[in-house]
């Protein structure tokens, strides 16, 4: 069974709902970049910085973040990573060599109606444009990389969450 799998989507896309439902039904751990900075920003003034200018962190700091992380031992039976690769210079500098990426599209209008619905501070128009602008320019070479390998599956995001959970599962 399929069980080193990535998730790309686009936020409001019910992505990190999914991998929650999907890694507790596999019983392996989700793995978000985005978490883990966070969690470390406290402690280390650099990347606090960058995630307050909304930035990236540079991809060999990344890379190396994420090859330590997946080497611990909550993850020898596999993982769900959301938020690495974000390009494929990443790729090359750390493979974590999925067996699966899932997928999740939305179009771009649903994605800023249920963002907009959600009503936190920085979700005006503008920005969740400008966010999702930068999202799809970073994941097109990564979706181009993986339908190559043959291992990307597209799922569509509208629609009740238990019906997204078993066509993932059916790919599984
Ligand atoms: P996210 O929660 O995925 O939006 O990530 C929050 C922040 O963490 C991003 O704005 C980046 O600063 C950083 N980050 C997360 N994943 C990566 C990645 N793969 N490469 C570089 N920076 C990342």
């Amino acid at each position: 069974m399929s069980k080193r799998i990535l998730f790309i989507g686009p936020q409001g896309s019910g992505k990190s709902t999914q991998a929650k439902l999907l890694a507790k039904y596999l019983k392996i751990p989700v793995i978000s970049t985005g978490d883990i900075f966070r969690e470390m920003a406290p402690l280390h003034e650099w990347i606090r910085k960058i995630l307050s200018k909304g930035k990236l962190v540079d991809d060999q700091s990344t890379s190396k973040v994420v090859e330590k992380r997946l080497r611990e031992k909550d993850c020898r039976d596999g993982f769900i990573l959301d938020g690495y690769p974000r390009n494929l210079e990443q790729i090359r500098l750390f493979d974590p060599k999925f067996d699966l990426v899932v997928y999740l599209n939305l179009p771009e209008k649903q994605v800023i109606q249920r963002l907009m619905k959600r009503g936190r501070e920085d979700d005006s128009r503008e920005s969740i444009e400008r966010r999702l602008d930068r999202y799809f320019q970073q994941t097109a070479a990564l979706l181009d990389y993986y339908r190559n390998l043959g291992i990307l599956h597209e799922i569509d995001g509208a629609g009740e969450i238990e019906k997204i959970q078993n066509e993932i599962q059916k790919y599984l």
